[in-house]
């Protein structure tokens, strides 16, 4: 699937937002839902994904919920630079399998980033310990 498409509501996200799959989550209100990222490009790496949505990806995201959505994932990114006292942030997202998306319920990326620490790759990094994930998501929720 890339950038046309029908949403697929058996999407891995879309699990997660419904209870059907485990995440580690971090913060959740009415309009978000944030979790760690189990194959981590660097450590504090966590999603944001909006809910009450079948938007695959940016483009297909209302216009008039994009300040909303954003304010979270700002709030957040704060958060994780606060929790880890990290060098720098990247905050992005992916459209379209070949722009990089595999799983295709809208995100954004925070991935900290460490002076002289490379990043794991987008695909095919280790997966993570999830006791390790869950200090992680406590360390930001507290940053909050
Ligand atoms: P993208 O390639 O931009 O579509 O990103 C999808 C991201 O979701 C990747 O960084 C994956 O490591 C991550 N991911 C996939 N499944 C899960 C899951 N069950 N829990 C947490 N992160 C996941």
């Amino acid at each position: 699937m890339s950038l046309a498409g029908d949403y697929d509501g058996n999407n891995i996200f879309a699990k997660i937002l419904r209870g059907e799959a485990p995440c580690v989550k971090l913060f959740e209100d009415e309009h978000v839902l944030a979790f760690m990222d189990i194959f981590p490009q660097s450590q504090g790496h966590c999603l944001v994904i909006p809910k009450n949505t079948t938007a695959r990806n940016l483009l297909e995201f209302p216009a008039d919920r994009l300040g909303t959505y954003f304010a979270s994932v700002q709030k957040l990114a704060t958060a994780v630079t606060k929790a880890f006292n990290c060098d720098g942030v990247i905050v992005t997202q992916f459209n379209g399998a070949p722009a990089g998306q595999t799983v295709f319920h809208l995100h954004v990326h925070i991935i900290p980033r460490y002076a002289n620490l490379p990043l794991q790759p987008h695909h095919g990094g280790k997966p993570a310990d999830l006791d390790v994930l869950r200090e992680q998501a406590a360390r930001i929720a507290a940053a909050l």
